[in-house]
């Protein structure tokens, strides 16, 4: 394998610096030729003396001066600004884009990403939550790979290398439940952030920690599996699999079940996508039969984690219907994480502004930005903040 140019887009977050630790441990086949931040200009810096990028991108203006002059020293460019991402983004200097941006802001330098015919290692899945359609047409369009490195999406395209066109009965998405499965509304209406934050298995940013507790996480990440597998609402199943052990799995055409299994580590999901088509070794701890442990399955409690039902609604519909439930939920989650409204004051922020908005069946690139705008707009006024 020749060596591949990685623009790591979120370099400091969860997944940015996970994806940094696979390019240092293989430093033969990997290098970072770009990477962006939004504040933490620390990290950023530090991580540029490292890996000597091409450019930096630092996303808040404010922070400009002091990255520019602690890289004066270097070859390194730096760019500021949210323009700057998908300027970064339409340049000539790396292979695959590692999308490790967080939330909505992703979309746009994604989507630059995808029409420069990049390979997309996507972790983003809000970009194909808000605009699927959109984003896998122009990647069929620029030949653009889009390689998931969401654990679920991960397995599902693992389980499907090697099947040529034997087509997908169904996918059966696994979600761990999050820190409060079992609990009743009795329960939830107290949660605070803190506990909250606490997710069992996977060690995440803040915003995709809320999104597993109250399942909104699965949700999203049923309209991403449509997109990415190209798949019917009923072609996707959900099943609470506490110990994160099996990470999705897909039933063929004659009932045969492909699971892919292993520790919960997101290095892996992320060196696949890097790597693929190779599998490359590593020292990462591994799961051991040995020890006793059961795999366990349920259905989950849609009752009291109605987020995950106005997701299913938001893929039923289709339209701009899933765009308007992400920015809302993007909306709500910030608030609740400020402590501003209560852990089931989220749902009501998505269901009352899935209501209020209007409805487009086929929207346009310009229709989903609006969508976006105006929801969030709507959905601020009623946290008043
Ligand atoms: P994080 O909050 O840890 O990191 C987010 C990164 O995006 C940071 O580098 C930050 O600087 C940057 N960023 C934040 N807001 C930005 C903005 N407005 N403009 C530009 N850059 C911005 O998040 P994370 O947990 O690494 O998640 C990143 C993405 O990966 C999310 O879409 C998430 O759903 C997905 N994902 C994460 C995990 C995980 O284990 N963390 C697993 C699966 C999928
Ligand atoms: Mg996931």
């Amino acid at each position: 394998m020749t060596q591949k140019r990685i623009a790591v887009f979120g370099s400091t977050g969860s997944i940015g610096t996970q994806a940094l630790d696979v390019i240092r441990a293989n430093k033969d086949l990997f290098s970072a030729e770009i990477l962006t931040a939004q504040t933490n200009d620390t990290l950023l810096v530090q991580q540029a003396l490292e890996f000597n990028p091409n450019v930096v991108v630092i996303g808040d203006d404010k922070k400009y001066q002091v990255v520019k002059e602690a890289l004066a020293s270097t070859h390194i460019k730096v760019f500021a600004g949210e323009k700057a991402l998908e300027e970064v983004a339409a340049m000539d200097c790396y292979d695959m884009m590692l999308a490790g941006i967080v939330g909505y802001a992703g979309l746009r330098p994604t989507l630059q990403a995808v029409q420069m015919g990049k390979a997309i290692a996507l972790a983003n899945k809000e970009t194909l939550v808000v605009a699927g359609d959109i984003v896998m047409q122009k990647a069929r369009e620029h030949r653009a790979a889009v390689i998931p490195v969401d654990s679920e999406h991960s397995a599902i395209f693992q389980c499907l290398v090697g099947e040529g066109n034997n087509p997908i009965s169904k996918i059966i998405l696994t979600a761990s439940g999050g820190p409060f499965l079992g609990k009743k509304p009795n329960f939830l209406v107290n949660v605070k952030r803190d506990h909250a934050l606490q997710h069992p298995n996977w060690s995440m940013g803040a915003k995709i920690t809320i999104d597993s507790a109250t399942l909104m996480n699965k949700g999203l990440e049923m309209i991403e599996a449509k997109w990415l597998f190209d798949l019917t609402p009923e072609q996707i199943q959900v099943v609470v699999h506490p110990q994160s052990i099996i990470h999705s799995m897909v039933q063929f055409e004659d009932g045969s079940i492909k699971a892919q299994m292993g520790l919960p580590d997101m290095k892996l999901p992320i060196q696949y996508a890097m790597a693929f088509p190779q599998r490359i070794t590593n020292g990462f701890p591994r799961y051991d039969f040995k020890k006793p442990q059961t795999l366990s399955f349920e259905e989950p409690d849609l009752k009291t984690f109605r987020n995950l039902s106005l997701a299913i609604e938001a893929l039923k519909m289709g339209g701009n219907m899933p765009c308007i439930l992400n920015a809302a939920n993007e909306i709500a989650v910030y608030a609740f994480l400020r402590n501003r409204i209560g852990f089931l004051d989220m749902t009501e922020v998505v269901e009352q502004s899935m209501q209020k908005m209007t409805f487009i069946e086929n929207p346009t690139l310009e229709e989903y930005f609006e969508t976006d705008g105006e929801t969030r707009n709507f959905a601020a006024s009623l946290i008043h903040m």
